[in-house]
């Protein structure tokens, strides 16, 4: 008997500059530095479009949206996701629920986590409930606690109406 289930996982890390936007999980976070990277560099986005990727078993976001495409120069990570999900539709995947986690000293991100939810499943056509996002930080070790970058960590589970 197979299983209709597939597991997923993402992981994802962008340094903060200056002269960026602070883009997470779909929402623009007031602070002086930015996420640095060729798209929006929304790490949130980024960990969670792997996860899905991988439980699809269709690659990662660098096979579908190479850097070096100019498409993708500072699109909005949301639109990669929507573009993500429809590749999961054709291919028969409803997502189950996905659970991320923001690792970052600062800013704080958690007022942020129910409007990055509700964008999120917006982008995947999908109830917010079903994705859960969490931050933490590190206690100031390692480069996220010096605020030299924020990373970003997923897990999802994709279902199969007709089982694989
Ligand atoms: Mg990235």
């Amino acid at each position: 008997m197979t299983l209709p289930y597939r597991i997923g996982q993402g992981f994802d890390v962008h340094p903060l500059v200056e002269g960026r936007k602070l883009i997470i999980g779909g929402v623009e976070i007031p602070f002086f530095l930015g996420l640095q990277g060729h798209s929006d560099a929304d790490v949130a986005c980024h960990a969670l479009g792997d996860a899905l990727l991988g439980a699809a078993g269709l690659g990662d976001l660098g096979r579908h949206f190479p850097d070096s495409d100019s498409r993708y120069q500072g699109i909005s990570s949301l639109r990669l996701l929507e573009i993500i999900s429809n590749l999961l539709r054709e291919h028969g995947f409803k997502i189950g629920n996905a659970d991320i986690t923001l690792v970052a000293q600062e800013p704080r991100l958690s007022p942020y986590r129910e409007k990055m939810q509700n964008r999120m499943a917006a982008a995947l056509h999908c109830p917010p409930e079903r994705i859960n996002i969490k931050a933490t930080t590190t206690e100031g070790l390692g480069f996220t606690g010096r605020g030299e970058g924020i990373a970003a960590f997923a897990v999802v589970l994709l279902l199969k109406k007709d089982g694989l």
